[in-house]
């Protein structure tokens, strides 16, 4: 797998939206390649904190957030077939 490809995998890939396949493939490339490595650690980094977000840090007046995205693996994979092709 080359990096190109292990880039669009990265953000799915650390919100657990990758299939088995695409994730160990993902996995295998991250051991060998420091700046794919570097970058997915940006992204695992990021999930954590967006994981520990509350509704009034996200809207400037404090409402709740009432309609999150209701299917966030669909809406990723969305995103990359639209990216890919594929
Ligand atoms: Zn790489």
């Amino acid at each position: 797998m080359h990096c190109e490809q292990v880039h669009i995998d990265l953000a799915p890939g650390a919100l657990g939206g990758l299939n088995a396949s695409d994730e160990a493939a993902v996995a295998d490339h991250l051991r060998e390649c420091v700046p794919c490595r570097t970058e997915y650690a940006g992204f695992v980094a990021v999930v954590r904190r967006l994981a520990t977000v509350m509704p009034h840090e996200i809207e400037p007046d404090g409402r709740p957030v009432s309609d999150p995205v209701p299917d966030p693996a669909g809406a990723i994979e969305a995103v990359r077939r639209e990216r890919t092709g594929r």
